[in-house]
């Protein structure tokens, strides 16, 4: 059986051991020891991390009355020295304590108890067993961080699995007869083997980042402590950022985003309108180029679907034979006919786009296809220019 030096002391960091016991977990090298100050994971918060006689701790877990510690290399030595990082052991006081102040909040305000939660890598969640509307949640954000800044006292103690009972609480059924209570005080009081702070002082602030409907309950994101900071950060970055290309103080950004979409969105309409007219003015201008009967065009850099447009354009507006084709870095070719010329246009297309190295389809009177060989549409609509010639 593991001492556990950290339900006493979660400010503890160094300690002296003895290993008892050398093991092996996933194909790695563990050890357990008389007594440690390394959190094992449980109860949603993550085990600690650090070093083991210089040697890096990769996991830590429970596995019955013993810890173990599964590490990053064989250990050698029997008396060891072992060290907990000590930025993850204060990001977990902050984040596990903040938990219990905001799951107790959520009692108060919304009659809502928590029926888990999960400390992650970057936000907690905790799930309650019912909705909650927003307003609830600033309510118990605001209540949670009230508790945070009047500094209260926490204490831990261990009590019977009776007395426990008697204050009204439910202990979980592995805490046997000695149940560890965490108490924040006059606030808060929940049994619990985590790390906790000695103030809730410590906790520093609640941000609820977020709540959504989960598994008929709902799941509430929060950051604490020096995450909250982390966060508020990078969020003012990006504020920054969309500040300087709104040229607008964070408060107008919600409008200057709104005048930026609409704009757009005018923009838009408008290039629509133009493309259309041009279009229009470039299918009148190849038809009286080319006194009717057959249009053969190549643009550089047109994309398929206004090469197409036009193309639909051009056989509305006189009966003729459309043979179009854009050089990019890709070849595109559109073909078409006005309804009752008969001319098969699928064939010639297929022709088409072999002579530029790709393939294409289509039906009736209209067929598009494209290749890779740009050099090569002068060629193809020359051979597609005499075919539709040499049948007329
Ligand atoms: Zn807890």
């Amino acid at each position: 059986m593991t001492e556990r030096l950290y339900r006493d002391d979660p400010y503890l960091l160094e300690f002296e051991a003895r290993v008892v016991s050398r093991r092996e977990h996933e194909g790695r090298p563990a050890v357990v020891l008389d007594r440690t100050a390394f959190y094992a994971e449980s109860g949603g918060q993550p085990w600690d991390t650090g070093t083991i006689g210089g040697v890096p701790v990769v996991a830590v877990l429970e596995n019955g009355e013993d810890v173990l510690h599964v590490l990053a290399t064989p250990l050698a030595a029997e008396r060891v020295g072992g060290r907990v990082d000590a930025e993850r052991r204060r990001d977990h006081r902050e984040q596990h304590h903040g938990q219990h102040l905001l799951s107790r909040a959520f009692v108060q305000v919304a009659r809502a108890p928590t029926v888990s939660f999960h400390l992650g890598a970057e936000q907690s969640t905790i799930d309650l067993d019912r909705g909650v509307t927003s307003e609830q949640v600033r309510d118990a954000e605001t209540l949670a961080n009230e508790v945070v800044w009047e500094a209260r006292p926490v204490a831990v103690r261990t009590v019977s699995r009776a007395e426990a009972l008697a204050l009204g609480l439910t202990p979980p059924a592995e805490a046997g007869d000695a149940v560890r209570l965490v108490e924040a005080a006059d606030f808060d009081r929940q049994p619990c083997g985590g790390t906790h702070p000695r103030s809730t002082a410590e906790v520093g602030m609640v941000i609820v980042l977020g709540h959504e409907r989960y598994k008929g309950g709902s799941r509430v994101r929060f950051v604490c402590g020096h995450r909250a900071l982390s966060v508020v950060r990078a969020r003012n970055v990006v504020l920054e950022r969309l500040g300087t290309l709104f040229s607008s103080p964070p408060e107008g950004l919600p409008d200057a985003a709104t005048r930026a979409l609409e704009s757009l969105a005018e923009a838009n309409r408008r290039g629509a309108e133009l493309l259309e007219r041009a279009l229009d003015g470039e299918a009148r201008r190849l038809l009286a180029e080319a006194g009717g009967g057959l249009v053969a065009a190549l643009y550089d850099g047109w994309p398929a679907a206004d090469l197409r447009s036009l193309a639909l354009r051009l056989v509305a507006l006189a009966p003729c034979v459309a043979l179009l084709g854009s050089r990019s870095d890709k070849a595109q070719l559109v073909f078409a006919q006005s309804e009752g010329l008969g001319h098969d246009i699928p064939a010639l297309l297929r022709a088409a786009v072999l002579t530029v190295g790709g393939r294409g389809g289509g039906k009736g009177n209209l067929a598009q296809g494209g290749g890779d060989r740009p050099d090569r549409l002068d060629e193809a609509l020359a051979a597609a220019t005499a075919a539709i010639r040499g049948r007329a």
